[in-house]
């Protein structure tokens, strides 16, 4: 297959918009972006599509795709909407957070990996608002990465790894947030976080108080464990070399990180303001300040993708990021990519 690749840049009055819909409504692929990262879009109501889209991604078909509307109405024929759906769609969406409801016949199980709810989402990128305005079908879209690769936060990002497996590239950018979305199960006024995102555990409480957090965002899965969502027990965004996961005290994890990072076949992930504190000749990737967690994940995936493009790492290591406010979604896709590793370093 032929990937196209457009940029656009004034999204209502786009032809590759125009051209990117009438492809999604014939069934094709599309890698458009959002404000989280980007995804790969197929039409929603399409066993077909979907089957492709698994296909294109490589992704196992039990692992349930998103589907993505340009209002929170329109999630109307496709899902039993609520009032909690509804307050948090006032204070939300258009944004990154998905909510998960019981979901109507129109969309196809084999969108929702078989099972009978659905993942709802209203971006707020005007790129994709546009796209599914003018395709008039709900999108289903996982993130546009091949399964077990970082999530892309750039058009770059999604053609390296599924260049000849879709129709259309709409290229917008880099992607402001760079973490997927929040996901939220509601079951009447309750809610279960089972993806931290942009939208933090605050900022949901507010207005769903009776909110809980699944023990796998945070914590490694039992074998066998059951999950609430399907995602949770793939190992995600491993990077080639191993990533481990450094917490301790501040000045013992930076002497650790400056001895180490001498040595050979070892990448850095580390604070903006670590850079001149290392050796000559240290393979460093620059995250973001240490107090600036939104810099940190806009840039994650990038920096992993980087890592991974170097031919002479073989051993990554990272800061464990806080649990508090972003930092929860920052940690929750650091222990994934590190497949749970975590390094204390105590005071020497
Ligand atoms: P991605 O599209 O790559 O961001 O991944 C979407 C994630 O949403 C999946 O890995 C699932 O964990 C989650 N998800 C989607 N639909 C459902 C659902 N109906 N129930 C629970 N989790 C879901
Ligand atoms: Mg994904």
């Amino acid at each position: 297959m032929e990937t196209k690749v457009y940029q656009v840049i004034t999204p209502e009055r786009d032809a590759a918009i125009e051209k990117a819909a009438a492809v999604l409504r014939q069934g094709g692929l599309v890698v458009f972006p959002t404000e989280t990262v980007y995804g790969l879009g197929g039409d929603a109501t399409n066993p077909q599509a979907a089957k492709d889209i698994y296909a294109a991604k490589g992704r196992p078909s039990d692992n349930p795709l998103i589907i993505h509307v340009a209002a929170p109405e329109d999630a109307e024929p496709y899902a039993v909407t609520s009032d909690a759906y509804y307050r948090l769609a006032r204070h939300f969406m258009p944004g990154p957070l998905t909510v998960i409801l019981p979901k109507k016949d129109t969309i196809p199980l084999s969108v929702t990996g078989g099972l009978e709810t659905v993942a709802v989402r209203c971006p707020a990128h005007p790129v994709a608002r546009a796209l599914i305005r003018a395709a008039g079908v709900p999108v289903a879209a996982p993130s546009a990465n091949r399964s077990g690769r970082p999530s892309p936060t750039c058009a770059a990002h999604a053609a390296e790894d599924l260049t000849g497996r879709v129709d259309i590239i709409l290229d917008g950018g880099d992607c402001e947030v760079g973490l997927e979305s929040t996901i939220v199960k509601l079951d009447g006024n309750k809610g279960v976080l089972l993806r931290p995102g942009a939208v933090t555990p605050d900022d949901l409480k507010a207005v769903l108080p009776e909110l809980s957090i699944a023990p796998a965002v945070t914590a490694a899965l039992a074998e066998g464990e059951r999950v609430l969502s399907p995602g949770m027990k793939y190992r995600h965004y491993a990077p080639t070399a191993p990533l481990i996961l450094l917490e301790g005290e501040e000045s013992a994890v930076r002497a650790f990180l400056v001895e180490k990072a001498s040595e050979q076949g070892v990448g850095i992930l580390c604070f903006n303001e670590e850079v001149n504190l290392m050796p000559k000749g240290a393979i460093l990737f620059p995250v973001g300040a240490r107090a600036d967690l939104t810099a940190q994940a806009h840039r994650l995936f990038g920096a992993l993708r980087e890592a991974d493009a170097h031919p002479t790492i073989k051993k990554l290591y990272a800061h464990l990021p806080p649990k508090e406010g972003l930092g929860l979604a920052l940690y929750n896709r650091a222990i994934r990519a590190a497949a749970h590793t975590i390094l204390h370093i105590d005071r020497t």
